[in-house]
């Protein structure tokens, strides 16, 4: 059987449930940390593990860069290579290539470009991205598509999306079919209902194991997101996993699930603790300020983490300002044990029938909390935001 998803309990339009894969069981919803060339920075795949991390992401387009697809095949595979023995879920590289290439040029076939690394010329078609996630040996490939710049008319929101329809096709044709492993649609469409619609009956029409929404957290804000998600959850498969790309903060994970979200990724607990961010059960914290060059509390008194069960704030703002690398490796540990408590809290409101008042308990313990105040916690996050991946 290929991969698939079965349902544990629902309440309201939040799922929880169990994706099924040729390298174990996942619960959902679940946050995948990104491992975008073949680590998740900062951290061994062990400390991952213990962070109750049990699915990451690579990157295709680094991975195809550098080391190389075949390379990573004859090492065997992805997997291998990093310790990680868990389910590994592979983007397409289409998002990379067309936000870290400006010389690209897309047509009907694909996309061609040229390395940030070294220059070298590049092709990626649908059929190319396919094989290289084989190579890797990813238990979720996703298609290859074009992300939608934000914004967009509507004119070029439908014909960008007509397009990743046409090579969603193209990849379901390519995929070889493998017990536990499974391909994922990204619907697209950008802010546009109608083409919203329009892409998730595409996608169903020619089935897939999982539904991805794409061309998300790219500028649009929270509540056109939270829009956006309003006008398509209820359209998509209910039997199949669906997959938030790129997203987010834990409010917006908290907002996503509450729609019917089930997996998520994103660079934010990891980039954010390389630059001295905490996210905490109080809110979001940046160690670099003077105010806890004193202070012998622990980041979150809620967590069980190396950082908060055996430092202080101090020894963190202490290791920040001196650019240590320790300080980086237990903040980004910090905050993928946040992230994984996060949703494992959601997990169990929501098989107990109060993922509502939960929800806003964390919403009010948030605002309570050690953040900052309310304009530099913006500002934080439109920067953490503008970084994204
Ligand atoms: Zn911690």
């Amino acid at each position: 059987m290929t991969l698939h998803w079965t349902r544990l309990a629902q309440d309201g339009n939040a799922r929880r449930g169990v994706l099924h894969t040729a390298h174990g069981e996942v619960e959902t919803p679940v946050f995948m940390p990104v491992g975008t060339a073949g680590t998740v920075k900062a951290m061994t795949a062990d400390s991952v593990r213990a962070t109750g991390a049990r699915m990451v992401l690579g990157n295709t387009y680094h991975l195809m860069l550098r080391p190389g697809a075949e390379r990573v095949g004859r090492l065997g595979g992805l997997h291998t290579m990093m310790d990680w023995h868990g389910p590994i879920l592979t983007d397409s590289g289409g998002y990379q290539v067309m936000s870290l290439n400006e010389l690209r040029q897309m047509d009907e076939g694909g996309v061609t470009f040229r390395s940030h690394l070294d220059g070298s010329k590049h092709r990626l078609t649908p059929e190319r991205s396919i094989e290289i996630q084989r190579l890797l040996d990813a238990d979720v490939t996703m298609c290859l598509d074009e992300c939608t710049p934000f914004p967009a008319t509507e004119e070029q929101a439908a014909t960008s999306m007509r397009l990743s329809m046409r090579w969603a096709k193209r990849c379901r044709d390519a995929f070889v079919p493998r017990e536990g492993y499974g391909l994922f649609g990204i619907v697209q469409g950008s802010t546009y209902p109608e083409l919203r619609a329009e892409s998730v009956a595409a996608l169903s029409g020619i089935g897939f194991e999982g539904y991805a929404v794409g061309g998300l957290a790219v500028g649009e804000g929270q509540e056109m997101m939270f829009g956006v998600l309003d006008c398509t959850l209820p359209l998509m498969p209910t039997h199949a996993p669906r997959y938030l790309m790129g997203v987010g903060t834990p409010s917006d994970i908290v907002g996503a699930v509450r729609r019917g979200i089930d997996m998520f990724d994103c660079v934010i607990p990891t980039r954010s603790g390389r630059t001295g961010r905490a996210y905490t059960s109080r809110g979001m914290m940046n160690l670099r300020n003077a105010k806890h060059a004193e202070d012998k509390r622990p980041i979150d008194p809620d967590c069980a983490c190396p950082a908060c069960a055996r430092h202080s704030r101090a020894y963190l703002h202490h290791l920040i300002k001196a650019e240590e690398m320790l300080g980086p490796m237990l903040l980004t540990w910090h905050n993928l044990q946040y992230y994984q408590d996060l949703t494992r809290g959601l997990r169990d409101a929501i098989s107990a029938g109060r993922l509502d008042a939960h929800a806003a308990a964390l919403e009010a313990a948030w605002a309570a909390g050690d953040a900052p105040p309310e304009d530099a916690a913006a500002a934080e996050l439109a920067e953490d935001r503008e970084t994204l991946r």
